[in-house]
């Protein structure tokens, strides 16, 4: 029965043109990685544009020597988790740099690590959002984000994307005392980024409090890669930063940094960092060195480098736009390493991305449920690690693509 029922679901995504299907990676994240489709037994070497490792860390050496240095030290597994006997010095010291990191945006910032950002989002939404609270959800806003509502007490309305002025009117229309704006930093397969100044000012006004996921901000954006927030120039007590660690940072988990009171009531109460086994301490001795080299010149000089990949790339989608579909597709605005090129329907964006990977190169097709019903795209993402050659293949292939499939 389950097994038909199952079936019977499979078959409905199918019959949409939204399965998706496993990749085996056999070699480093990198823009040239081996990769093999699913039950396929050869594994071919495609260009990749498709990670988030934006500043092209995950593989770095330093990073690897780390992580090494922090077995030696630690060995593999935490053990247990933070509150039980998980929590190391690695954890602690990983905290302790972080909270410095945004300290400049959020006074006397405490910062508590996860094991994921999808657990921090959870757990920030899930404990904040109890039944005295309202939260305010961007429509656009990360799954993780949406889950987190759904777990929480909280009344949850939704905002339409960039719309300030009908969230000003929703938060004084509202009774509830706590009130919690919510918001990715950086869309993340959109690209383009949340008017953050604007959304701090609602809630200085409307004493409510600015939740905001710097999943694809984190060590890209702003003066030495402190996200999105310093790219603002914005402080206050109003801000909960998370950031993830698995992205930009290259490695695996994410933080969130706020007032002290509220970092500790997240350690008493929020359940997906009190119930799961604390992160392996090696990540978080690795994480210091990675925090180490986004803030370094080295750090400086890959976000410099990535910044002219993505100016060269944007010229060129520009053209493709211009010349293909009549005018169909449609390139959102952004000034990040995440470029959304929309198609419309969901055959032409994996016709695309077919032909792409026939071509050598790797660049999803993003579908419904992840982004709205009409707007399928090519979600393009660039690494400090890709050259202007790869930029320019890149074009080439998008461009024969869209002559044979719009
Ligand atoms: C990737 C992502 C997350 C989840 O972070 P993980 O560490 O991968 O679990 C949360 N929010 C946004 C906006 C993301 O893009």
């Amino acid at each position: 029965m389950l097994i038909d029922h199952l079936n019977a679901k499979l078959q409905a995504i199918a019959a949409k043109d939204l399965t998706r299907v496993l990749r085996v990676a056999e070699s480093a994240t990198a823009p040239r990685q081996r990769v093999r489709a699913a039950g396929s037994a050869q594994a071919r070497e495609l260009l990749m544009f498709c990670s988030n490792d934006y500043l092209g860390l995950a593989a770095h050496p330093a990073l690897a020597a780390a992580v090494h240095e922090g077995v030696r030290r630690y060995g593999v597994g935490s053990g247990a988790s933070h509150l039980i006997s998980g929590h190391s010095q690695a954890h602690a010291e990983l905290e302790a740099r972080l909270a410095e990191w945004m300290a400049p945006q959020i006074p006397q910032a405490r910062a508590l690590f996860f094991c994921t950002g999808y657990m921090a989002n959870l757990a920030v939404l899930s404990a904040l959002g109890d039944a005295e609270a309202a939260i305010f959800s961007e429509e656009l806003n990360h799954a993780s984000l949406i889950d987190g509502a759904r777990l929480a007490k909280a009344e949850v309305q939704r905002f339409r994307h960039g719309d300030v002025a009908q969230l000003d009117g929703l938060l004084a229309a509202c009774r509830r005392p706590i009130r919690l704006i919510v918001t990715d930093a950086v869309f993340s397969m959109d690209g383009d980024l949340a008017p953050l100044p604007a959304l701090l000012a609602l809630a200085e006004r409307h004493d409510a409090w600015l939740v905001v996921d710097d999943a694809h901000g984190f060590g890209v954006l702003g003066p030495c890669g402190r996200g999105s927030l310093a790219h603002f120039g914005l402080r206050s007590e109003r801000l909960i930063a998370i950031g993830t660690l698995g992205k930009a940072a290259g490695v695996a988990g994410a933080f969130v940094a706020a007032a002290p009171t509220i970092v500790e009531y997240l350690v008493q109460a929020a359940r997906p960092y009190i119930f799961t086994t604390a992160a392996p301490p090696a990540l978080a001795h690795a994480l210091l060195a990675s925090l180490e080299l986004i803030g370094s010149d080295e750090g400086e000089r890959r976000r410099i480098h990535l910044r002219r990949l993505q100016d060269r790339l944007r010229a060129g989608l520009g053209d493709i736009v211009a010349r293909h579909a009549r005018g169909a597709w449609r390139l959102i605005a952004s000034d990040t390493p995440v470029h959304a090129l929309v198609v419309g329907g969901n055959d032409v964006a994996l016709r695309l991305a077919a032909h792409l990977e026939r071509a050598g190169l790797r660049v999803p097709a993003i579908r419904p449920p992840t982004v709205p019903p009409g707007t399928a795209r090519l979600r393009i993402t660039l690494c400090a690690t890709h050259t202007e050659g790869d930029v320019d293949r890149l074009l080439e292939a998008i461009d024969a693509a869209a002559r044979e499939v719009a």
